[in-house]
């Protein structure tokens, strides 16, 4: 019913309040106290003159990293250039994070259906992994990529050595059906680009620059989640695709 004045983001929810069709931003974090998608809730409209209680329907399931890209669209139209470039870069992160956790936690649990291993597993790389950024995440995953690592505390032992950037050569070893993506994801200057607004002189990127990226994301992190497998944090579903 309230399906169609939903709009939903990483950070927010949209809705048009259907007693006095005012337009409701909830937070996620702050508001709805989740950041669960909500298939059903009942919120309290904003409005105070209204204040009535309405239910909330359709929130979309897409994962993080995909919710991350598509918030460009309305940064794009406002002309925030910087902050789409940051939001590219963080899609980026939350993929790669996203995929050792399929890999190294939801896969695993998939075949043995060990609830406390996964959880242990979870804890375990969101306490060694939290802190790692564009760089080291997209090194370790080129490098999963040339060569599987079996687990995580495999991933702990080895994190010096997979940190650092592979060989461009050694790509030859990436599975033909993702190559060319993988090659893609090798040589794409967003990080640097993420790092010289954020850290350096406060660069502005230029509108050109966002074309190339948001383009040159879509074509290169979409398809390659779609070929991976990776689709969310639903450990159910990958329960399921085994
Ligand atoms: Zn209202």
């Amino acid at each position: 019913m309230l399906e169609n004045s939903i709009s939903a983001t990483y950070e927010n929810l949209s809705v048009v309040c259907e007693y006095c069709g005012c337009k409701n931003i909830f937070n996620r974090a702050t508001d709805l106290l989740t950041l669960e998608p909500i298939s059903g809730l009942d919120v309290k409209c904003l409005n105070t003159a209204c204040g009535k209680t309405f239910r909330i329907f359709g929130d979309t399931i897409n994962p993080a990293f995909e919710m991350l890209v598509f918030d460009c669209d309305e940064l794009y139209k406002l002309k925030h250039y910087a902050s789409c470039i940051a939001n590219l870069t963080q899609a980026w992160e939350t993929f790669f994070a996203n995929y050792l956790r399929v890999e190294l936690a939801y896969k695993p649990y998939a075949h043995d259906e060990d609830l406390d291993k996964l959880n242990a597993n979870l804890m375990n790389l969101y306490n060694f992994s939290k802190r790692w950024t564009f760089g080291s995440l997209r090194s370790i995953f080129l490098n999963m990529c040339i060569k599987p690592v079996e687990s995580v505390d495999v991933l702990s032992e080895k994190y010096g050595q997979l940190r650092l950037a592979p060989e461009r050569a050694a790509l030859a070893d990436v599975k033909a059906d993702i190559h060319d993506l993988v090659e893609k994801l090798y040589d794409t200057e967003i990080g640097e680009l993420r790092n010289k607004i954020v850290h350096k002189n406060a660069y502005l990127p230029h509108k050109d620059e966002v074309d190339k990226y948001i383009t040159e994301t879509r074509e290169t992190l979409f398809p390659l989640a779609h070929k991976l497998g990776v689709k969310g944090d639903d450990v159910n579903w990958y329960l399921r695709s085994i």
